[in-house]
């Protein structure tokens, strides 16, 4: 199957697949044991498309923030709805430039339908990848590949990745699920940089770890995408509010070892 196919895929929208989808976001894996004492905001990037990589990192560079990408290795090289995907000289690029690396699975996996040992093992192939592919940091982060993942499954994670983010809407504080964090999601829709921009501005008085998700970053993105000025907005207004911004490992630790009551 191509990257364009794969990560055209809809989640199923059974009854059974909504419950579960459920089930697993009400079960707590690995509940975040401290409260931010002020807020972190990671700007992150699944998939990533080439223009995350480039225009996405000059925007974060601007104000010197540090983001996250999620890299699915087998979309690498390739090119779908999303425009060019990343390759290896982007993830040496912003590995040098302070920002990080996250796993995405290898194909894209709908992590909700497959067997557990599916899922591990294509988390697994992601993870070899990303060494053959030159990265060979320590990969902290993961992305659950449309915000997808079971109840079962996800305290399997803790033991790969000290953090991963969904896509279900919201910030983050203590108790927060460690392998399913909430995000914010940029997309073609306007109104996504409207509830992200507030949601940025109300966790001024009141601290909170946030995650801010998009894919694509040129003016005529995909649906999953934003422009390079929507991008901008959001990155200066975060900086404006005195978050600081920067990578999800430097925020986790910041917050349990320096936060921590
Ligand atoms: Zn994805």
């Amino acid at each position: 199957m191509t990257a364009a196919a794969l990560s055209a895929y809809q989640p199923s929208d059974s009854l059974l697949a909504k419950f579960r989808r459920r089930a697993a976001r009400w079960h707590t894996a690995r509940p975040l044991d401290a409260a931010p004492k002020r807020t972190r905001i990671c700007f992150t990037f699944d998939d990533f498309p080439k223009s995350a990589a480039d225009t996405g990192a000059e925007i974060l560079d601007e104000v010197g923030a540090k983001g996250c990408y999620y890299a699915c290795t087998g979309m690498a090289g390739t090119e779908n709805h999303l425009g060019k995907l990343f390759d290896e000289r982007d993830l040496k690029a912003l590995t040098a430039a302070g920002h990080e690396i996250g796993a995405h699975t290898q194909t894209h996996l709908d992590c909700s339908q497959a067997p557990a040992s599916i899922v591990l093992s294509d988390i697994d192939a992601n993870l070899r990848n990303l060494v053959a592919m030159g990265h060979d940091a320590i990969v902290r982060q993961f992305a659950w590949p449309y915000g997808e993942t079971r109840r079962d499954l996800k305290p399997r994670l803790a033991t790969r990745f000290d953090a991963v983010r969904g896509i279900h809407a919201g910030v983050n504080r203590e108790r927060a699920d460690l392998m399913q964090l909430t995000a914010l999601e940029l997309d073609a829709n306007e109104s996504s940089v409207e509830r992200a921009a507030a949601a940025i501005e109300n966790a001024a008085g009141e601290p909170a770890w946030i995650f801010v998700f998009t894919h694509d970053v040129r003016d005529n993105h995909s649906k999953w995408g934003t422009t390079p000025a929507h991008f901008r907005r959001l990155v200066r207004l975060a900086r404006d509010t005195g978050a600081v911004l920067e990578t999800p490992s430097a925020a986790l630790d910041a917050i349990m070892v320096k936060e921590r009551a």
